[in-house]
């Protein structure tokens, strides 16, 4: 391999700081925040739609027995009627007769009664559950319109960086393009190697990839050598600069 001189060995850490930005930026675009807003927000629409279809059905239930039961109120107000009827308009006389039609309308007007107190608590359940479904409804409602907003934010912040991605990549390919083959195979090969950085510099008595204290005694003959080496803690290539 012939030496690359210092502008090639710059260049491979202009690649090396390209590549760093890249990495982050993937990172970042598949854990966007709006993205994990937006998951939220589905999972809540989805919540809420269920707990409004238990909510109706059980809705359903209470309003179908409070039409039953006023159905069975209609009945016996039309027999406790009619035999209210019978008791006044003459075709009854016998006393004990009397005595038992009365004793009926008193047992009609019981079951009436029992019916009206059970149709109040439906009632009061019919209406309680129609609060809770709207309630639902609108904070379903409210929580699409969030999803759309989210939606919007999350292709806002990926198209922005979807483009610096873009521009990257294209900064990328000039830089590689820049360098000598070899160079650049063996800086790939570390990358693939560490999947993090494959070059360091030299900087205060360390390298800027592993970021570990060389000794004193390194650093001397480290300076002494080639400005192209390998870090002798991470074993990644190493620029010394002059
Ligand atoms: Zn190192």
């Amino acid at each position: 391999m012939s030496e690359p001189d210092g502008a090639k060995l710059e260049l491979l850490l202009e690649l090396q700081a390209t590549d760093s930005r890249l990495r982050k930026l993937r990172h970042t675009l598949d854990d966007l925040p709006e993205q994990q807003q937006l998951d939220e927000a589905v999972a809540r629409v989805a919540d809420l739609e269920r707990e409004h279809g238990d909510v109706r059905a059980e809705l359903e239930r209470a309003s179908s027995q409070q039409r039953k039961l006023e159905r069975e109120i209609a009945v016996l107000s039309e027999r406790r009627d009619a035999e209210r009827t019978r008791l006044y308009d003459g075709t009854v006389f016998n006393a004990r007769q009397m005595k038992a039609i009365e004793a009926e309308v008193d047992t009609t007007e019981r079951r009436i009664s029992d019916h009206e107190d059970q149709l109040l608590e439906v009632m009061e359940q019919v209406e309680a559950l129609d609060t809770r479904a709207n309630e639902l409804d609108a904070e379903a409602q409210r929580t699409r319109e969030r999803v759309e907003e989210l939606t919007a934010a999350r292709d806002q912040a990926a198209k922005d960086l979807l483009a610096e991605l873009a521009e990257l990549e294209a900064t990328r390919i000039r830089q590689a393009n820049g360098l000598p083959e070899d160079l650049l195979s063996r800086y790939e090969r570390i990358v693939a190697r560490t999947g993090g950085a494959g070059v360091g510099k030299l900087e205060n008595n360390s390298c800027t990839a592993c970021r570990i204290q060389l000794s004193m005694a390194d650093v001397g003959e480290l300076q002494a050598g080639p400005p192209l080496t390998t870090c002798p803690q991470c074993r990644r290539l190493l620029v010394v600069p002059a």
